[in-house]
């Protein structure tokens, strides 16, 4: 099997007894995902090889796979699935509830299941055995309505585990950025910062990025936990002995005004020897204006806002002293010391294709998208430099990914369960790329052949520096 099967799915079994369909499940899916006629056999009647329970068996069967399926839960059918009306139900319930349906053949040859059965408690019958072969050989997968049909051949040993990708596939330039979003800092708030971005440094994440917001939001937390203020906690973090890139993800125009985000965002690059970016967006979130008195003025006027700050932190950010007279902004002099001691990249956050994306590819150094639609913003951005005479190489693409990571199919689902909330779990499990460190790295790899130069990674259970190490797995 060379392409990984399709997950969440509905994967139906189909082989005679013996030819290793229960032990194929076993390898890769999570016992609650598989639902196995044997075993309801076992839960209805006497044990699993009580054939008079199989009435009741596989209505329980129909029940749990209906209910699964019904919720985008991913389920292993574990039946012979010689049966051609039960397989046509079960792709139809699939189509229904919009999950792709996999059928995986075993064929394997009569004489192993044979060998393997003589081998069992309660073997099935050599007769039995032999009409499930000749069912099996006269049936055609290929001829029903299956998304996919994969062949599980003779012995063949399971496919090998995913295994890290090669660094040199990576796009040049290509890095991942821890974001911070959280702060369930304890008794100790200086230490667990400190701590977090030790962690982030020693797996190699490229760099940390915080949240900048009055409240926390109620897509990450409620809004009594503690949302420190940015560029102090930057400030902090630059005095560590660390590598990483510090700045906002992202910072609204609405909260300063863009001379004092210059003044900071420069006074933060000296400190730390070139390392700081600034991310910039329009701001969103009335409530936290309003507690904090600041006006938030209509989206048009946020995103005039936006362009003329970045035009103003770059004027004061330029060499000299000059004053400024540009399209939006006139300065009477750009007298700004310390000056900024590398190149600072402007990220412009937001997708909005029309102005947001136009601004990016005006005076943005990066636009972060969501990944879901990078292909399509990346297009949008594209056409706009064309318009306004910028390189579409001068301004990367960035995203921020909030996946979910567990060490194994079992301990992503458990965290799946704990964080996703009234959220359905299938679709918090897809919203959040809920996977293997080793599924996440793939998936970014994918993202830098997109042309993406930076993943900020947001991680939704983030509780400390652990946290960070168990997740450097997904660095590529
Ligand atoms: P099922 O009846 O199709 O569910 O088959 P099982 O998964 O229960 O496998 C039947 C027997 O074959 C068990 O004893 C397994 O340990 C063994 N088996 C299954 N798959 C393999 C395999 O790929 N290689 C080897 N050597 N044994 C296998
Ligand atoms: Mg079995």
């Amino acid at each position: 099997m060379t392409e990984p099967l399709p997950d969440p799915a509905l994967v139906v079994l189909v082989g005679p007894s013996g030819s290793g369909k229960s032990t194929w499940a076993a390898e890769r899916y999570r016992g609650a995902e598989i639902v196995s006629s044997d075993d309801l056999r076992g839960v209805v009647g006497s044990g699993r090889h009580d054939l008079a329970a199989s009435v009741e068996a596989f209505e329980l069967l129909e029940r749990i796979v209906a209910g699964r399926v019904r919720r985008g839960l991913t389920t292993v059918v574990d039946t012979l699935g010689l049966d051609p009306v039960r397989r046509g139900q079960w792709v139809g319930l699939a189509r229904e509830h919009g999950l792709p349906a996999v059928a995986v053949a075993f064929d394997v040859v009569p004489e192993l299941t044979r060998r393997r059965n003589a081998g069992r408690d309660r073997p099935v019958p050599a007769r039995v055995l032999a009409q499930q072969h000749k069912a099996f050989r006269d049936l055609d997968l290929s001829a029903e309505p299956w998304d996919r049909v994969v062949t599980v051949a003779t012995g063949s040993a399971p496919e090998p585990r995913p295994t890290p990708a090669e660094p040199s596939q990576a796009k040049a330039g290509f890095d991942v950025v821890l974001q911070v979003s959280r702060f369930p800092w304890g008794e100790d708030p200086a230490g667990w910062l400190r701590d977090i971005a030790l962690a982030a440094d020693e797996v190699g994440f490229a760099g940390l990025a915080l949240m900048d917001h009055l409240i926390q939001v109620p897509q990450v937390g409620t809004a009594w936990e503690p949302i420190p203020e940015p560029w102090v906690t930057l400030g902090m973090l630059a005095g560590l002995d660390t590598r990483l890139r510090l700045g906002t993800l992202v910072t609204p125009v609405t909260f300063r005004p863009p001379g004092i985000t210059a003044k900071t965002v420069a006074t933060l690059d000296v400190l730390s020897g070139g390392r700081a970016f600034v991310g910039v967006g329009a701001g969103w979130w009335e409530r936290e204006h309003l507690a904090f008195g600041l006006p938030f003025p209509p989206r048009a006027e946020r995103l005039d806002l936006l362009e003329s700050g970045i035009e103003t932190m770059r004027a004061l950010w330029a060499a000299g002293t000059k004053g400024y007279d540009g399209e939006r902004v006139s300065l009477p002099e750009t007298t700004a010391y310390p000056r900024p001691v590398h190149d600072v990249q402007v990220v412009v956050g937001g997708g909005g294709e029309r102005r947001t994306l136009r601004i990016a590819a005006r005076l943005g150094d990066a636009c972060n998208v969501a990944s879901a639609v990078v292909a399509q913003k990346t297009e949008v951005l594209r056409r706009h430099c064309e318009e306004v005479g910028r390189d579409p190489a001068e301004v990367a693409v960035t995203v921020l990914d909030l996946p979910v990571v567990g060490r194994d199919r079992d301990d992503v689902w458990e965290r799946v369960e704990r964080l996703r909330g009234r959220t359905a779990a299938s679709t918090y499990a897809s919203r959040h790329h809920a996977g293997t460190p080793a599924q996440q790295r793939e998936r970014y790899l994918a993202l830098a052949e997109q042309g993406v130069s930076t993943v900020f990674v947001a991680l939704p259970d983030l509780t400390g520096p652990d946290a960070v190490l168990e997740a450097g797995g997904l660095l590529p």
